[in-house]
């Protein structure tokens, strides 16, 4: 079923690259692979599923669950809200009536949360990230520099974010400091076989199901899991609730995990991204296996894990 979700997509265009770096428009836009990983450890690929691209955005929620893991949910919400925000991922905007970003899966909640953790780690903050986005994967995430150095060059907007968070004392380590750990966080490297590993071991609250490591505390997993489902698609995200109805995370460098509650992990590479930054036949893959499997949260019949194994058939 995956490889004719793949083999029926594959002919979409629709979206461009993005271009904001010149290591994001070099990326061949053609490329496609779809992954999922099931509770139990099952694995089922189709196409480019093992091309390496940076993880972008969708490491927001991962960072969101360390920083909960390590601080607790109450300094974790006092820095950062958790409410849907109808501007773009970018925005230079918080919560007016809080002074704090809207939620973790935007940019400025994701520098807070970078902020948190420079804060409680200091310099070990992103050798602490990097090894517990690895364990999530189940193999060692490495730092493409070449994106790194980029983002950090030409990331001004996030750089205002930084300064706008630590002016209204959401955290207290240097602005460029924090924006340092967000830049490099978005700079590691993985591909869609890792993203459905992520996203099983959120699926699996926590537990990493093909290795067995316990990467992420119950807590944790749920609060994040709530934030993707409302906001994890960006401007995107209520259209995709009613769509596909299953916490999700995209990244403009094409990346996209899903996660089906107790039973699946889907990731996908698709590098065209749409106006919102969410690439584009990574939803309609998504789309098209909750349709066929039944998976939106709130289906009637859903017919659950019993048909997962069609997948890799
Ligand atoms: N590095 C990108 C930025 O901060 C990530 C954005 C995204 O993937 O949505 O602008």
């Amino acid at each position: 079923m995956l490889a004719e979700t793949h083999q029926r997509l594959g002919a979409v265009k629709d979206g461009a690259v993005a271009t904001y770096i010149p290591a994001l428009a070099a990326v061949p836009p053609d490329l496609f692979g779809l992954a999922t990983v099931s509770v139990d450890g099952r694995v089922a690929e189709a196409g480019d599923s093992r091309h390496p691209f940076t993880i972008q955005s969708v490491s927001k929620p991962f960072t969101y669950a360390l920083a909960l893991d390590l601080l607790g949910r109450r300094p974790v919400r006092a820095a950062v809200g958790v409410q849907p925000m109808a501007e773009a991922f970018n925005a230079l905007v918080l919560d007016p009536v809080r002074s704090r970003p809207f939620n973790p899966m935007v940019n400025a909640g994701a520098i807070a949360v970078a902020g948190l953790l420079g804060d409680a780690l200091g310099a070990q903050a992103f050798p602490m990230l990097q090894q517990r986005l690895s364990s999530a994967a189940g193999r060692d995430l490495a730092l493409d520099h070449a994106v790194y150095r980029s983002e950090a060059a030409t990331g001004h907007r996030n750089r205002a974010l930084a300064h706008l968070l630590h002016g209204a004392g959401v955290f207290g380590v240097a602005a460029e400091e924090a924006v340092d750990i967000y830049f490099r966080q978005c700079s590691l490297i993985v591909t869609a076989c890792d993203l459905a590993v992520m996203g099983a071991t959120l699926a699996n609250v926590g537990t990493n199901p093909v290795t067995g490591a316990e990467v992420y505390g119950v807590e944790a997993v749920r609060d994040t899991l709530s934030v993707m489902f409302t906001c994890g698609l960006y401007d995107g995200a209520g259209d995709w609730a009613c769509r596909v109805g299953v916490p999700a995370k995209s990244g403009v460098g094409g990346g996209l995990v899903a996660v089906v509650n107790r039973q699946l992990g889907i990731g996908v590479f698709s590098p065209r991204v749409d106006s919102a930054g969410n690439p584009v036949r990574g939803l309609m893959a998504c789309e098209a296996l909750a349709e066929e499997l039944g998976l939106h949260l709130f289906e009637p019949s859903n017919p659950g894990s019993t048909l997962l194994p069609a997948l890799a058939g």
